[in-house]
């Protein structure tokens, strides 16, 4: 097969999210519990069910009290804690002794902090003058009725599950998984329970990509090995094909036996490139066959591991309803120099340490799986910048 497009790393992200933004269907609907709901996609909107707070409440202990009366003493009526109806006003010269949490009495206008006042028997003095509504919470200071606090398309985290619970949701509507096929091609591929002759080597591939598949929120299905052979991973390209997504690795470079490409064509595949300017991973491809996506990952190890996480990933999300996917790319200091030869941008393996710089570690290539696992995160060096001193900031994926 001849060459379709290369494009850029900047411009194959766009055209995955262009793409899949553009062609993907509203996955289906599952009610499921709150805890189940973690890590899902949100599928609806969700909305206050009433005042947060829906009374004013005291952000301290202390003493509910009005800033008019205010530095002076003032004789204490009673008490309010959480959790308990407040029944009492706050009157001219009055103070009613309140805890965190608590509702503030009507007539009051401030908190006075425990830390701040002295008690007298029945009498507080409060010496420092108080703004109004110092150390209170007013009503609906938080979200007011109705106001819509989640969006459908936001995955659940430990946050989201904070509020869906403040607002009592016990069952959260979630977008199904999206099915994601797994087809690793090679013909010196072995499964993990075979000893492997000195010309072999096991299929890992399958495994990172399922996990990376889970972790971003789709179901992975791991299909047969397909060999370096045109009508048997034809074949299993279309029982692929029946998935919501098919990641194949391997079989997509200029080798002989690379037949990946000309499998997919079989099913009426348009590639919308099939070489990225980027290391590990160039000749990535990406398409549609069969009214379903798929991305062809070269099959080093690294290569695979890093297209999925900066290119499809982002597929396996927004097709699973998430309305944004970003990569989690910040910047950091390097511990040394570091220069590369520019044209590509380059996502290698490397540590950022707990001081906050970053160094590249020691590897043999994108086969070299031990490297990757000493990493804890990839430098992403720009294609334009060949040479970066030492301190001088620079990407890093965190993956
Ligand atoms: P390919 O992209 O098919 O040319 O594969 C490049 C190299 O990646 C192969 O020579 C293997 O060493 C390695 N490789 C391919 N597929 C896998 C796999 N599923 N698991 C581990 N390594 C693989
Ligand atoms: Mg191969």
């Amino acid at each position: 097969m001849g060459l379709v497009a290369t494009v850029s790393f900047q411009q194959a992200r766009k055209l995955v999210v262009e793409r899949v933004k553009a062609l993907r269907q509203r996955p289906a609907v599952e009610r499921v519990g709150l805890l189940e709901a973690a890590g899902r996609v949100l599928a609806s909107d969700v909305a206050s069910d009433r005042d947060y707070p829906p009374e004013p409440r005291s952000m301290r202990d202390g003493f509910a009290v009005r800033v008019g009366d205010l530095p002076g003493w003032l004789i204490v009526t009673g008490e309010v804690r959480a959790g308990q109806a407040c029944e009492i006003q706050v009157g001219p010269g009055e103070a009613v002794e309140i805890m965190t949490g608590a509702t503030v009495p009507p007539g009051a206008d401030a908190v006075a902090m425990v830390e701040h006042v002295r008690v007298e028997g029945a009498r507080v003095a409060v010496e420092r003058v108080l703004r109004e509504g110092e150390n209170i919470n007013g009503r609906g200071c938080d979200a007011g009725q109705g106001q819509i606090l989640l969006k459908a398309g936001v995955r659940i985290g430990a946050s989201e599950v904070a509020l869906l619970a403040t607002l009592g949701c016990v069952e959260v509507e979630v977008f199904a998984r999206t099915r994601v096929a797994i087809l690793a091609t090679g013909d010196e591929l072995v499964d993990l329970d075979r000893k492997p002759a000195p010309h072999q080597i096991r299929n890992s591939n399958s495994w990172s990509l399922a996990m990376q598949v889970v972790r971003a929120g789709g179901e992975a299905v791991v299909l047969a090995v397909a060999p370096d052979e045109i009508e048997s991973t034809a074949r299993l390209v279309e029982e692929g094909l029946q998935f919501d997504l098919l990641l194949l690795s391997g079989g997509v470079s200029a080798g002989k036996y690379d037949v990946v490409e000309q499998a997919l064509a079989r099913y009426g595949a348009e590639f919308y490139f099939d070489r990225v300017k980027l290391q590990p991973g160039q000749p990535c491809v990406f398409g549609r066959a069969n009214g379903k996506f798929f991305f062809g990952l070269p099959g080093n190890p690294a290569s695979t591991l890093v297209c999925f996480e900066t290119l499809a990933r982002a597929a396996v999300e927004l097709l699973g309803g998430l309305e944004e996917s970003t990569l989690k790319v910040t910047r950091a200091p390097l511990a040394a120099p570091f220069r590369h030869k520019p044209g590509l941008t380059r996502f290698l393996p490397a540590r950022l340490e707990e001081n906050g710089r970053l160094s590249p570690v020691k590897w043999s290539g994108s086969g070299d799986v031990p490297a990757l696992a000493r990493a804890n995160c990839f430098l992403v060096a720009d294609p334009d910048i060949e040479e970066y001193g030492e301190g001088e900031m620079i990407g890093v994926l965190l993956a």
